[in-house]
Formats: structure tokens, C-alpha cells, sequence
């Protein structure tokens, strides 16, 4: 589903990414972990134009999203984003952030979108939230929300960055709870995530990216109980 080849990203002088290859077939969840700043956001953006590559491929379905024909909007509407800080539109309730790209962009009419939007709340467990305003939910619950929002648009793909690293640690399981579900069900995924314990149960390939580079990638398996490099036990030493 997406491919990426000789990936190559710099902020002025900052080499932030480069030499990225990486692969995410469909029905698989593929984690990206790895230090603060060794690139996992910017790889993450890159799949949806939400950073421009200086260099290299991205194919999504097999188009190659460099290319100047790719309709970006388009692109978007395919692939769900789930971000570490929400990003809803506070001052819409539940139900109206769940219906508004699908109304707006897809031109889904309003009674339709909201059937299928509730569904996506009972998935995430939140259907009786529908009408509540957005401020009045817990972390949990708004990560829950943004999730069922990306689903409305029935993307192919789903792009998860940190999305529990804000929320207080009793709260991170109800969310881990629904990706799985997510995954189970044959979502194809791409999380960048510090939840050690859900990458090496969810996962199909973990990717550990130091300083720009994917320096080790492998199956869970692999990568959590025998990885090759020393700066990949040297990380995961930290969460022992
Ligand atoms: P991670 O998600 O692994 O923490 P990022 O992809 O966010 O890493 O960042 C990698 C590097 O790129 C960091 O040095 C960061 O400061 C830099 N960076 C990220 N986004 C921008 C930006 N929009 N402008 C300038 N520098 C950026
Ligand atoms: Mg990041």
C-alpha cells in the first residue's frame, strides 16, 4: 500500500531524514519507534504530503505521490491521521467533528454521515457522546473521538503519531484498546508510538529510526528480543 524509496528531508541545514526505504502492506501495522527528534514525525508526514520530500519516492497504491498530478486532497481523504495533541475542532461537538470533512469534502449528505459517524462512536465506544461538546471530554475520550473522525472518511490507510503520549498513563489503555480492535479488524496502520508493550503485540514490523536513519527494522519478535545493533538494545534498554 505505500512504498518508499531514497527518502530525503532537511529543515535548512538539518538533515532530518535520509537513504529511507520502508514498506506498509495492506491489512499490516508497522510501529515506528525511536528517540525524540530521529525523525519518526517527519517520516510519518511525508506518507501524506503533510511534508514535502526533497528526495526520493512515496507510493501510495502504486501512485507516486512526488509526482505533480497527485491530487493531495484526494490523497488526504484516504489516509486517516490520529495526532498526540487531537487536533478537534473544540467548539463543535462530537458528532459535528465526526461529519464535517465527509459532509465538506466528500459531499456525503448530513443524515448519512451522521449514521456512519455513529457508528464509528460505537466503535470507539462513545456513541453516547455524540451530542456532548468536545471540552467536556477526558484526553481518552477526545483521542477516541479523533479516531472515529479519521474513520468516517473510510480511509485505507490510518497514520497514528504518539497518540497516547499526552494523555495520563491510566488513561493510555482505552485507546491502545480501540487501535487494536482497529487492527484486528484489518486496518492497515502506521504508529509511531512509545507503548513498547502494544508494538510488540500488534505489530507486523517495528521500525527503529535513529538520527534520520531506519537503523534496524524487523518482526517484533526480532527486533524486541534479538536486535543487531548496539544503538537498538541501547534504546530499548531504556524501557526495561
Ligand atoms: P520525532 O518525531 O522523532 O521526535 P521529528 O520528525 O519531529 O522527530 O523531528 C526530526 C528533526 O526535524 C528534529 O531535529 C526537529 O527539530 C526537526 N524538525 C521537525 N519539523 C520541523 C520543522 N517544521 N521545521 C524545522 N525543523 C523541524
Ligand atoms: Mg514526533
Amino acid at each position: 500500500m505505500v512504498r518508499i524509496e531514497g527518502l530525503r528531508k532537511s529543515f535548512g541545514d538539518n538533515v532530518v531524514l535520509r537513504d529511507i526505504d520502508f514498506e506498509v502492506m495492506a491489512g499490516q501495522v508497522v510501529t515506528i519507534i525511536g528517540a525524540s527528534g530521529s525523525g519518526k514525525s517527519t517520516l510519518l508526514r511525508c506518507i501524506n504530503l503533510l511534508e514535502t520530500p526533497d528526495a526520493g519516492h512515496v507510493w501510495f497504491h502504486g501512485s507516486d505521490l512526488a509526482a505533480e498530478r497527485v491530487d493531495v486532497n484526494r490523497l488526504r481523504e484516504k489516509i486517516g491521521m490520529v495526532f498526540q495533541g487531537f487536533n478537534l475542532f473544540n467548539n463543535m461537538n462530537v458528532l459535528d467533528n465526526c461529519t464535517l470533512a465527509p459532509v465538506t469534502l466528500k459531499k456525503a449528505g448530513k443524515a448519512e454521515a451522521e449514521r456512519v459517524a455513529l457508528g464509528h462512536l460505537e466503535t470507539v465506544g462513545l456513541a453516547d457522546f455524540a451530542r456532548a461538546d468536545v471540552n467536556t471530554l477526558s484526553g481518552g475520550q477526545k483521542q477516541r473521538v479523533a479516531i472515529a473522525r479519521a474513520l468516517c472518511m473510510n480511509p485505507d490507510l490510518m497514520l497514528f503519531d504518539e497518540p497516547t503520549s499526552a494523555l495520563d498513563p491510566e488513561i493510555v489503555g482505552e485507546v491502545l484498546e480501540v487501535m487494536r480492535d482497529l487492527a484486528a479488524r484489518g486496518m492497515t496502520m502506521v504508529v509511531v508510538t512509545h507503548e513498547m508493550a502494544f508494538a510488540k503485540e500488534v505489530s507486523d514490523q517495528v521500525v527503529f529510526m535513529d538520527q534520520g536513519v531506519i537503523a534496524e527494522q524487523g518482526t517484533p519478535a526480532k527486533l524486541f528480543s534479538a536486535p543487531e545493533q548496539p544503538r537498538t538494545r541501547e534504546f530499548l534498554s531504556r524501557y526495561l
